[in-house]
């Protein structure tokens, strides 16, 4: 069962992040990255929850949790929406 509260909260950080101009930084990808991977590795954090609306717009897959070269319309690389 995956830790909501952390989820919820990790997601709103990001959202205040993009809100502010913080994704225009050229390291913003890496960053978001680590802070999903510590969110989900040791926060017990849902990955696509903590992506939900942002991780699009830095080309992170919500459901691998990868940067992908490109997207598909509902945030899944191409690797991920072929398995669905
Ligand atoms: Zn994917």
């Amino acid at each position: 069962m995956a830790n909501h509260r952390s989820s919820f909260f990790l997601n709103r950080v990001l959202r205040i992040f993009q809100e502010n101009g913080l994704f225009e930084h050229p390291n913003a990808q890496k960053a978001v990255l680590q802070a999903v991977a510590y969110g989900c590795e040791e926060q017990d954090c849902n990955g696509g929850a903590v992506l939900e609306d942002v991780g699009a717009a830095l080309n992170i897959c919500y459901s691998c949790l990868q940067a992908a070269p490109q997207l598909s319309r509902g945030g899944l690389c191409l690797a991920c929406l072929e398995k669905m």
